[in-house]
């Protein structure tokens, strides 16, 4: 069987490890612990058909697993609670836990645990998070390195630690909520997309959800690597956001401490749409220069809208200021076939369909404002734009400029219909319909014509009406193929 090292934050294997929630990091988690050799206690509140399988699963390998309840006493006694994402702090276990002074933390520190010896290339920001990452790995392995791609896009780290060999380099996606609860990440190169007000759901203060992105920085040294969004100022003063203490706990702390105008420590490169920068458009040549060199031609690249420039210039810096051997001119080339063999990810503008001369695109992962806005942007034909779902808190009107320049109707629809009703109404052709997902594909049927486009690019989360945003965007495209019989 394969075996894990210790980690050097739980040196003591002789107590019990407890690890809250058996989805699939749960799992992964409980699994990479038992395999380093520690004991270890499982268990979700929720016993359904999936949890019981984890349980049997874990069982089989020695660990202690309860479903249904939670053990709030063992949990109390336990060295370390592994806690997966989505479970609140107001959980009873976590509660208890902290009343007992049990360190918590997240699945993504403790696979990073046990994944000491791979680089990571860690990606944040509000939009194109999990599309840079998918290209940051793709890249990666287009030049003949080791990658996998882990974190919010899909697979835990601690299952990534399972792997033998473990990669030598990981493209890792981080959201906001995952920041908040990770530490010791020290990433070669972290990137920071763009940013935009989003979770207002869940986050009181725009400032509170910055801040969290801001984490991405607190183990900056002088050897870090960053690549920063260099259209944004809120992006390139982002590190300022944190406190001196937070970073003081990074290793190799200089001393004085660098004044927070020269944060964040380090190398910090750019990527631009709008000027010259160390990855920027040439808009005018056509061509994504990096590095001082033209790297492709923007006809080469098979990605709809300028932000996909953006991702892929953010994309390709990182790879290439990882490591000196990424920037060779045979490198280069490498570089150069992986953006042109890299096709668009699923719900993200992708093209569902073309039925009767009327275009259908799928964006469903578009779930707030500043991701539909560069949609709507890049839209060449007249469309029919479906709007709507669960309100996260932002304001729609934003969207009206670029909506009138391209839209022929918005169709509101879903439990934020009368919100972005009043919004826009006065401002842009609208109709409010319901929460029936077939008739608002039904009513874009109707008043499409030949040369149009049907966008859902739904600037809301999908839980009102779906579970998540991949069901959303496969009935849409299960709907627009039907009606074309
Ligand atoms: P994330 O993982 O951050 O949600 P995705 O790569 O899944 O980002 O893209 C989600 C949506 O955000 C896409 O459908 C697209 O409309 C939009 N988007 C992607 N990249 C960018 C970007 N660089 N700037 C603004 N919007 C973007």
């Amino acid at each position: 069987m394969k075996q894990l090292a210790k980690l050097t934050f739980a040196p003591d294997a002789s107590r019990e490890i407890g690890v809250v929630g058996l989805g699939k990091s749960g799992r992964a988690a409980a699994e990479a612990l038992t395999l380093a050799g520690y004991k270890v206690y499982a268990s979700d509140a929720a016993a359904n058909p999936a949890t019981e399988k984890a349980a049997a699963e874990l069982r089989a390998m020695g660990v202690a697993v309860d479903v249904g309840s939670h053990d709030l006493d063992r949990i109390a006694r336990s060295a370390l609670l592994i806690v997966s994402p989505g479970v609140p702090p107001t959980a009873p276990p976590l509660v208890r836990a902290r009343e007992a002074g049990v360190r918590q933390m997240s699945e993504i520190t403790l696979g990073r645990g046990f994944l000491r010896a791979t680089k990571v290339i860690a990606i944040t920001g509000t939009n194109g998070k999990t599309t840079t990452t998918a290209l940051v790995g793709h890249l990666l392995r287009a030049m003949g390195v080791d990658a996998v791609d882990a974190g919010n896009i899909g697979t835990p780290l601690s299952a990534v630690a399972l792997r033998e060999p473990q990669p030598s380099w990981l493209a890792l996606e981080l959201s906001s909520f995952q920041l908040h609860d990770t530490e010791m990440l020290s990433p070669a190169v972290g990137v920071v997309t763009n940013l935009s007000p989003d979770h207002l759901d869940r986050y009181a203060k725009v400032e509170d959800y910055y801040y969290d992105k801001a984490l991405i920085f607190r183990d900056q040294t002088r050897e870090s690597r960053w690549v920063l969004n260099g259209d944004q100022r809120e992006v390139l003063e982002l590190a300022r956001m944190l406190p001196e203490p937070v970073v003081r706990a990074g290793k190799q702390v200089p001393d004085p401490y660098p004044p927070k105008s020269e944060w964040p420590l380090g190398d910090v490169r750019r990527f631009s749409l709008a000027h010259r920068d160390d990855a920027w458009y040439d808009r005018d040549a056509g061509q994504l220069v990096v590095l001082g060199e033209a790297l492709i031609r923007r006809d080469e690249l098979s990605l709809f809208g300028d932000h996909n420039v953006a991702n892929a210039l953010a994309a390709s810096l990182a790879v290439m200021i990882a490591d000196p051997a990424h920037r060779t001119p045979e490198a280069r080339k490498k570089l150069a076939d992986g953006l042109r063999s890299f096709h668009a990810l699923k719900h993200r503008l992708e093209v569902a369909g073309e039925y009767g001369g009327v275009l259908w695109l799928n964006d469903s992962k578009a779930t707030n404002v500043s991701s539909t806005l560069v949609a709507v942007e890049g839209m060449t034909r007249p469309t029919i734009l479906l709007l709507g779902g669960r309100h996260k808190g932002e304001p729609y009107t934003s969207l009206a400029p670029a909506i009138r320049r391209n839209c022929r109707m918005v169709l509101a629809y879903g439990e934020s219909a009368p919100i972005v009703e009043q919004d826009l109404k006065q401002l842009v052709p609208l109709e409010r319909l319901g929460s029936d997902f077939g008739e608002v594909i039904a009513r874009a049927r109707e008043l499409a014509q030949p040369g149009d486009a049907v966008l859902l690019s739904p600037a809301c989360s999908s839980y009102d009406m779906f579970n998540n945003y991949e069901e959303r965007g496969a009935e849409f495209k299960r709907l627009a193929a039907a009606g074309a019989r």
